[in-house]
């Protein structure tokens, strides 16, 4: 039996960047060229300013552990060799309260804390999807 293969994004003009990014082993983030501001999820315009001339750049993946939780039941064939595993919102540290859904990896649920800082690595799930985690930055 082939093994299962995972889950693809539904991917469109707005989100291609980011995944294309996490294929090259980079986080990408929309921003908008007018101010600044950096918007994940990614959407049309600005909600700072309104402007609709947004872009993608990298980021330093870097950031701390905002909130997390450890998922034990498998919610599709792919994860039932993956339970458990950690999920986790990232708060990045480019901008207040610039949040990423991701997983937690190279760490165990009890020493995870809150705060602590974690930086990006990047697991390839399949040929086609490269997603980005997080691990503890070493002490
Ligand atoms: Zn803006």
């Amino acid at each position: 039996m082939e093994p299962p293969t995972p889950p693809l994004p539904i991917t469109d003009a707005l989100t291609e960047p980011f995944w294309a990014g996490a294929r090259a082993g980079r986080l990408v983030i929309q921003r908008c060229r007018g101010c600044g501001l950096y918007i994940h999820l990614p959407r049309p315009v600005c909600r700072r300013c309104q402007s609709d001339d947004l872009g993608h750049e990298e980021v330093s993946g870097r950031g701390t552990v905002y909130s997390f939780t450890e998922t034990r039941k498998a919610f599709h064939p792919f994860f039932v060799e993956r339970v458990p595993y950690l999920v986790a919102v990232i708060d990045l540290e480019e901008q207040p309260g610039l949040h990423l859904l991701s997983n937690l990896v190279r760490v165990a649920e009890p020493d995870v804390r809150f705060n602590m800082a974690v930086r990006v690595a990047f697991e390839e799930l399949s040929p086609e999807l490269t997603i980005p985690v997080f691990e503890p930055v070493p002490a």
